[in-house]
């Protein structure tokens, strides 16, 4: 069996952790089967606890944008270590990422950095309610902002693989002032903000969404959720804790050339160390305590492994552009590549890409939403994931996720994957 000490490690997980696992999308429930245990993973590949080596795509959802173990940032976290690893107390090099964010990151002055991309999406909420001295949100069905209680409504992959889009433990209370839209609908925005004159405080959007595998933003959405905004005097989140510095050094906003009142970060920003970071023009960040009054606290927040990580990372990103236009162009590869093995078969399907994001979806029509992403074939998706999983490579295991490409993937990992494409599809 290929994953027989896997499937030992997960009974005797299961014993001490809930469901074997510490964050609900490892456990392989939407595809079945036992999950893979990880013991090393060095650039594109992983080394599972039974010997097999696995082509990566998840780059653990996104961080490892330059491949696992990328010495620049292993090597960071491991002379930081040797210093003294938290001390409640601040330190330079919290200043060093912060300044460095601000320069990529368009219209943003100032950056509060967390622990996780929930605390950062949670935060900017309470200071877009604190700022504007509203309480409503509009969020988008599909959209995962973490799993804090406001957002725990149609909350996409996690939380919609489980079948629980409204989670018990979230009270009336707290889900009556987040607003649900279906995403690509400004006339559903619209109707909102009419209904709820000068309550709404934010509008929170993935940019480009990841979390109902890819789906694309029309450029008329954002620009029109945009002007909405400005209309109503409420503030603009884009969530872009998939987005920030994977699509560009300035991420969603950079490439839409939309500016966001508040931008939320997480994975790649912390290098594959627990970071967060929400940040926004002064104006905003004013309101923030210690200068304002909007509370947000955390002992590890700016802890300096996290901060040498987050560090070498963005400096790395900031010192070689063209990275972002060579994944590109190795998703476009795989995409097309994939594209020509499926048009030869009888399968409905639908590949949504952006920039080193891509989805397969098992679907006819163009999945533009929640609702049309819910139509794909997940019988077909269980297939195809397993199938490809037994050839060596380690897509999402849920159709409601996107693929993060890292730059450590050759032409030749691509192609052996388009090539165990071929043969997984006779199977579907
Ligand atoms: C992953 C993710 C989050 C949550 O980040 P965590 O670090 O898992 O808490 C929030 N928003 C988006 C868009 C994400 O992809």
């Amino acid at each position: 069996m290929l994953y027989k000490r896997s499937s030992e490690l997960f009974a005797q997980a299961s014993k001490v952790i809930p469901g074997g696992v510490n964050s609900p999308v490892r456990a392989f429930k939407s595809v079945g089967g036992t999950p893979v245990f990880v013991k090393e993973a060095k650039g594109a590949y992983l080394y599972d606890e039974d010997g097999n080596r696995l082509i990566d795509y998840i780059a653990s959802w996104g961080p490892m944008i330059f491949g696992h173990a990328f010495e620049p940032v292993t090597n960071a976290v491991i002379e930081k270590a040797k210093k003294g690893t938290s001390f409640g107390m601040p330190t330079e090099i919290e200043t060093q990422i912060a300044e460095l964010a601000v320069s990529m990151v368009p219209n943003i002055d100032k950056i509060r950095f967390v622990n996780s991309g929930t605390e950062a999406c949670m935060s900017a909420v309470r200071l877009a309610r604190g700022f504007t001295g509203r309480e409503k949100i509009i969020k988008f069905s599909g959209c995962y902002h973490g799993h804090s209680d406001s957002f725990l409504i149609q909350a996409g992959s996690g939380a919609v693989t489980f079948g629980t889009p409204n989670s018990p433990g979230v009270t009336q209370g707290t889900a009556k002032d987040t607003l649900l839209a279906p995403y690509n609908n400004l006339e559903a925005v619209k109707e909102l903000f009419e209904a709820n004159k000068d309550e709404i405080a934010a509008i929170i959007l993935e940019p480009v969404a990841g979390n109902m595998g890819c789906v694309i933003p029309k450029h008329e959405f954002l620009s029109g959720l945009r002007a909405l905004c400005d209309e109503h005097k409420s503030l603009l989140i884009f969530d872009e804790v998939m987005t920030g510095f994977r699509l560009a050094k300035g991420g969603a906003q950079e490439v839409f050339n939309i500016a966001a009142d508040i931008v939320t970060f997480g994975k790649v920003i912390g290098g594959g160390l627990p970071v967060g970071a929400f940040a926004a023009r002064a104006e905003i960040m004013s309101y923030l305590a210690p200068e304002g009054p909007v509370y947000q606290a955390g002992t590890l927040s700016g802890n300096p492994l996290a901060m040498a990580a987050g560090l070498a990372m963005l400096t790395e990103l900031n010192n070689n552009p063209e990275l972002f236009t060579s994944l590109e162009e190795k998703t476009k590869y795989l995409h097309e590549g994939f594209d020509k093995v499926l048009e030869e078969s009888e399968l409905d399907y639908t590949i949504n890409r952006f920039g080193s994001m891509l989805s397969v979806f098992f679907a006819k029509e163009p999945v533009v939403d929640f609702q049309s992403a819910m139509v794909a074939n997940n019988d077909t998706f269980k297939k195809y994931f397993h199938g490809m999983l037994k050839e060596g490579v380690y897509l999402p295991p849920s159709s409601f996720e996107s693929y993060f490409l890292n730059d450590a993937l050759s032409y030749e990992d691509l192609d052996k994957t388009i090539s165990a494409l071929k043969k997984v599809v006779p199977t579907l």
